[in-house]
């Protein structure tokens, strides 16, 4: 099973959603570990800038495709 969850970047104001296999470990496809007991804070109104992790939205799409196969 897979979750997205957000990391964020101190200092550019940005969040980067990574996605992590909940089933496995709480590291993220692209490797980055993310401790589940520290979640990124919500995103304020000065921290406007949203993205999504190149690397895990590939590592997520080839595994999605992967179960269907
Ligand atoms: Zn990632």
């Amino acid at each position: 099973m897979h979750e997205m969850r957000a990391e964020s970047t101190i200092g550019t104001g940005e969040l980067i959603w990574h996605v992590i296999r909940k089933d496995l470990t709480t590291s993220s496809l692209c490797g980055r570990f993310l401790d589940p007991a520290s979640p990124a804070a919500p995103l304020t109104e000065n921290e406007a800038t949203e993205r999504y992790c190149s690397s895990c939205m590939t590592a997520f799409v080839a595994a999605v495709q992967d179960q269907r196969h």
